[in-house]
């Protein structure tokens, strides 16, 4: 039997662009963001108790990658790009579904201007990433004692992060005029250095995209500097 699956909600997030996103959630704690549930999913009978549940499962599609196809192998980052594995073997967004699992914090539900949302954080999620399942996360079977982790193993360094006068204050501006905790959330994404692997050598500035914010920071071999906090066209 044929059933086509559709989006039942879309992601409301910090990213607004993939380049400083951390490779998997939970990584970055500042990160925040929504579920915006779309009909006939935005029922708030549908949620009774998940409140109960401190994480859930999101089940979403790459969207962004779509256009750039897949391949049966790939070099992923926690390999520094030098070593090939199965597609399989990876959680490349570049797969024949282009689907994606992540867990995030649960924070609530809540409802605004006709709409529902379910607030999130520590994900690891596009802006307007389309969301297909939602599921508790069930510590009991999900989480599974002494399960081996591959190649992927997550660097205890730290890249130190510094910020000049003038993008401190943009930070501290923009957390007034929003809520939103800008300074945390630049912070922890860039200790985790969001370079490809190719560039961790060269000295440069980089821009990322944080809600309606562009970012420039400095990347030295001492550290990174951030520059400056500047407004973009309004979300
Ligand atoms: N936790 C998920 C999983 O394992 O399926 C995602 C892991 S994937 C390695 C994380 C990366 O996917 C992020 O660093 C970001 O660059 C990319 N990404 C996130 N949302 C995306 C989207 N909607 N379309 C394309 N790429 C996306």
């Amino acid at each position: 039997m044929e059933h086509t699956i559709q989006a039942i909600g879309l992601i409301h997030s910090c990213y607004t662009e993939k380049f400083g996103i951390p490779r998997q959630p939970g990584l970055v704690k500042s990160a925040k963001g929504a579920v915006e549930l779309l009909p006939p999913c935005n029922r708030e009978e549908m949620f009774k108790e998940l409140e109960t549940f401190s994480h859930i499962w999101l089940q979403f599609m790459f969207h962004e990658a779509v256009s750039d196809g897949w391949r049966p192998t790939v070099r992923p980052p926690w390999l520094g790009g030098q070593r090939r594995v199965g597609l399989f073997a990876s959680r490349s967004p570049h797969r024949p579904n282009f689907l994606g699992l992540s867990v995030v914090r649960y924070l609530g539900l809540r409802k605004e201007k006709g709409k529902v949302f379910l607030d999130i954080s520590e994900l690891d999620l596009l802006h307007g990433t389309p969301i297909f399942d939602i599921k508790p996360y069930v510590p009991y079977s999900d989480r599974v004692e002494g399960a081996s982790g591959g190649f992927v193993q997550i660097s205890n360094n730290r890249i130190t992060v510094s910020f000049t006068p003038e993008a401190e204050a943009s930070c501290q501006q923009y957390q007034e005029q929003s809520g939103r905790e800008l300074k945390s959330l630049i912070q922890e994404i860039l200790e985790h250095d969001p370079r490809p692997a190719s560039q961790r050598s060269q000295q440069r500035e980089y821009g990322m995209l944080l809600w309606d914010r562009n970012v420039r920071w400095l990347a030295e071999e001492s550290g990174f500097t951030v520059l400056s906090v500047m407004e973009t066209k309004s979300r």
